[in-house]
């Protein structure tokens, strides 16, 4: 038997273990499950053939799991798959259909928290290994698993694990944690995710709230603060802090023509969101170029003063606002910071206190990395198509992975777009977990030759 009708043969086993996985909670965010997780997921490992290890790093960290199987061959390439066990939080529990945890099974879909995000990517990386090792006795190429446990809370330790373990986890590939589907069933082959720059500032004008009669004589922290903010960004979107543009790395021409080619359905995508024009009005192409290269200031969120039910008359003390910049290649999160201080200091604004949360820089890998060919045609074998994004709009630890292994990072998955992630109702598609776990065999295999 082949590692793909292997696949086609033992579907049921891939969906009973990803229930298992599902079944057992672990969300970072409340410390729940975790360690019960990560030795669930260890001994899956081993049970597929794999060998595997807990990695650690301190109290109070999540624990990594480890998993390794070598090629027989030799000179083998390593292929690293980086995946989570950890899962967000499952409120507002009312909306759910069934319980967050539960892993029912409905017709071609497998509903819980975590089925899509990221269990469910995982067992397809799990069982594209065990379809080699279980027909052939070997992998085709030498194959790693670093799966984390805080992936959902911000991956606030994947770097110094990385950095700990440089040597242990060296791999010449990454195929990331996620992979999405399009409505259209044409699987995305993802090369880049931007970065971040996540700051809180606030400003202080008196030591208490006040009644807002006082207004006449005590400054108010809120409009200090709009006015502060109002200095960060134009109407169209575009950043004013001097210099903020000036490290990033234009596209190259390559990634002009991927990015034209790639769909995107401007009116389904306004309907969605019931909005009816882009920040700058974008069109046709710009809105496209947004997505994957566009720098952005967003207001998370802002509070001061009273914002309950009815009416208080109230002078607030303290204003705060929680400010999301997206990064994009080149554009280094601490240079940034600086340049974000001295705007504000250069603007009169001494006064708004800076925090910096996190920071974190963008990867892109390069559309001539021969990697890139190779999964894109494991993707056309198994799909029947791809699309391939220069990079998403979202934000995850890739560069860190860039930067410590030296090794380029494509995303490529099971994920149907909407399939809830995040939101109650999640769910996987079992048709897109078997293509998928079929397109990881055939990357495994392509790999080797790269
Ligand atoms: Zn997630």
């Amino acid at each position: 038997m082949n590692p793909l009708k292997y696949i086609d043969s033992n579907m049921n086993a891939l969906i009973s273990d990803l229930q298992t996985l599902i079944q057992q909670p672990s969300v970072s965010a409340k410390n729940e499950g975790i360690e019960e997780c990560a030795l669930l997921v260890k001994k899956m490992l081993v049970k597929s053939g794999i060998s595997a290890e807990i990695l650690r790093l301190k109290k109070g960290v999540a624990p990594l799991v480890y998993g390794e199987i070598k090629s027989k061959k030799k000179n083998s390439k390593t292929l690293m798959f980086y995946n989570h066990y950890d899962v967000q939080p499952v409120e507002p529990l009312n909306l759910w259909d069934e319980p967050p945890f539960s892993g029912k099974l409905k017709g071609n879909k497998i509903f819980g928290r975590g089925s899509a995000d990221d269990k469910g990517e995982l067992i397809t990386r799990i069982k594209a290994v065990e379809a080699y090792l279980k027909t052939t006795g070997d992998v085709p190429c030498n194959i790693k698993f670093v799966i984390e446990g805080e992936e959902e809370t911000g991956s606030a330790h994947i770097d110094e694990y990385l950095k700990k373990y440089k040597t242990k986890f060296s791999c010449d590939g990454v195929i990331w944690e996620f992979g999405y589907v399009d409505s259209k069933n044409r699987p995305i082959v993802g090369l880049g995710m931007k970065g971040l720059l996540f700051v809180e500032l606030s400003v202080r004008e008196s030591i208490r709230d006040a009644h807002s009669s006082l207004a006449v004589l005590i400054k108010n922290p809120a409009w200090r603060l709009i006015e502060a903010i109002k200095t960060l960004r134009n109407s169209e979107g575009k950043v004013l802090i001097k210099d903020w543009y000036k490290d990033v790395k234009p596209f190259t021409k390559k990634e002009l023509e991927i990015i034209a080619e790639e769909p995107f359905d401007e009116n389904s995508f306004k309907k969605e969101f019931g909005i009816n024009s882009f920040v700058g009005n974008k069109k046709g192409i710009d809105v496209k170029k947004a997505l994957v290269g566009g720098a952005t200031c967003n207001i998370a969120g802002f509070v001061s003063g009273y914002t309950g039910d009815g009416a208080k008359t109230v002078l607030p003390g303290e204003a705060l606002v929680k400010i999301d910049f997206r990064l994009v290649p080149k554009m280094d999160p601490k240079k940034q910071t600086q340049r974000l201080q001295r705007h504000l200091k250069s603007h009169g604004f001494s006064d708004v206190k800076i925090k910096v949360y996190h920071g974190e820089a963008a990867a892109r890998t390069s559309l001539d990395d021969p990697f890139v060919s190779k999964v894109r045609s494991a993707a056309d074998e198994s799909f029947g198509t791809s699309i391939i994004n220069v990079s998403n709009a979202g934000t995850g630890p890739m560069y860190s992975f860039v930067e410590n292994l030296g090794a380029p990072c494509i995303s490529i998955g099971s994920t149907y777009m909407f399939a809830r992630i995040h939101s109650p109702n999640e769910f996987a598609r079992v048709d897109l977990l078997k293509k998928t776990t079929k397109c990881i065999c055939l990357i495994m295999d392509k790999f080797v030759k790269v």
